[in-house]
């Protein structure tokens, strides 16, 4: 074992330039090392009882903390109404990361698994979980072996009593990223997304009231309390708060995981933390939130990336996968490749998205573009489809039709990439 410092934002910044593009697998810090600077005592003061629940509820509420899978729904509020339900409460940590461009889950479990095991088990001690279910996807088969092997040291050694803790592996099904679909695969079931209400926070996992946290969220737990919610909530920029881990990909000089303030602009991050643009290419376009959050194009620059600010436009900012797009790209080209991605991904379980998906997929495929067929298309699966997937899947098609006329008017659509 090979500890490295625990990731500020400028490590974090050092390291990810560094590996970005690699396989390899970092060093990472190990129990020992972890507990050798401080780990888990914050867990044994929050299950002494020292720090109380409400305390710990309200400092998280405080930072404006939100679940960085993508939803964003704030973590403190979370935990306040999965407590409230009557227990058994059961836990589930979504490590899926399915969504295109998005990498940042398996950046910093590869490097600090135990900083996001402390976080996951003091949110289950505030809330008073029995058991915790981890969804790994199959596909992160070197974050399984890691993280089997700092659980058995974990309980081998535990720093307080632990409850039951299963290690679930993903199939490789997006959808699966969904919490209720995730949920029904652990269950053993096809996943597929249930109808809401109930809420899985009421009747989640096996019927019971679910605390569900994507990867990310459970990370930063032990620094929000340590540091003070006044330091997460202190970073951010153009009026918004906290630190966002930006999974930057496409026609940069740094692609990789970039940690940076809330609400900084596509041309500040380009700029500042991905060195600029590949030589030889200039800046077009830009998906602010992986597969699902839209295209912009590179005029609509200014727009603070962020939960909420991107929504005027048709987008959002979801897990903050950032592509980049050069002009040796189109968005005709990327709208069909993320078109193509939802048909072969939805479930099938609901009209709309099963067959929207792949009616969308023909006509965008044809020289010229049937607008107002594909206008029709989106309201209906945006009003009828079950679950995101459906919903947001007409996202990088109208935002060409928006954003992109240009492409189609030129009648290039059937020859650009
Ligand atoms: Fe399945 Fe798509 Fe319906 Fe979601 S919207 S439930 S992915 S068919």
């Amino acid at each position: 074992q090979n500890p490295v410092p625990h990731a500020t934002c400028e490590s974090v910044q050092a390291t990810v330039q560094a590996d970005a593009r690699t396989e390899v697998p970092a060093p990472y810090t190990d129990l020992a090392a972890y507990q050798a600077e401080g780990g888990y005592q914050l867990l044994k003061r929050v299950a002494s009882g020292e720090l109380t629940p409400e305390a710990m509820i309200e400092t998280l509420e405080h930072s404006g903390l939100r679940g960085l899978g993508g939803a964003g729904f704030p973590a403190g509020r979370k935990w306040r109404i999965v407590r409230g339900e009557a227990a058994p409460r059961l836990m589930a940590v979504n490590i899926d990361e399915g969504e295109p461009g998005t990498f940042k889950d398996r950046y910093y479990l590869e490097r600090d698994p135990h900083r996001f095991l402390e976080g996951m088990l003091i949110a289950a001690t505030v809330v008073g979980v029995s058991a915790i279910y981890i969804y790994l996807r199959d596909e992160y088969a070197g974050c399984r072996a890691l993280l089997t092997a700092e659980l058995d040291k974990l309980r081998a050694a535990a720093p307080v009593p632990l409850p039951t803790i299963e290690l679930r592996r993903g199939a490789g099904a997006y959808i699966c990223g969904e919490e209720s679909a995730m949920i029904e695969s652990i269950e053993g079931k096809r996943g597929m997304p249930r109808l809401r209400p109930p809420y899985v926070a009421q009747v989640g996992l096996f019927g019971r009231p679910t605390l569900e946290h994507n990867f990310e969220t459970l990370y930063w737990i032990r620094d929000i309390v340590e540091k003070g919610a006044d330091w997460f909530a202190g970073h951010g920029r153009h009026g918004r708060k906290g630190l966002r881990s930006y999974s930057v990909s496409g026609r940069v000089k740094k692609p990789g995981v970039h940690l940076a303030p809330a609400g900084i602009t596509i041309a500040e991050l380009i700029d500042e933390y991905c060195g600029g643009m590949l030589d030889g290419h200039n800046f077009y376009a830009y998906l602010p939130g992986g597969a699902s959050g839209g295209i912009l194009p590179a005029t609509m620059n200014d727009i603070p990336l962020d939960f909420d600010t991107l929504q005027p436009y048709g987008c959002f900012i979801g897990s903050a996968a950032v592509v980049v797009l050069s002009d040796h790209d189109s968005a005709v080209g990327a709208a069909r490749n993320l078109m193509s991605f939802f048909k072969h991904e939805s479930c099938g379980q609901c009209t709309p998205c099963r067959t929207g998906t792949a009616k969308a997929l023909d006509l965008i495929h044809q020289p010229e573009w049937d607008v107002d067929t594909l206008n029709d298309l989106s309201f209906v699966m945006r009003d009828a489809s079950i679950c995101g997937l459906g919903q947001a899947a007409p996202n990088p098609v109208d935002c060409v039709i928006k954003y992109f006329p240009h492409e189609l008017a030129a009648s290039g659509a059937a020859s650009k990439r």
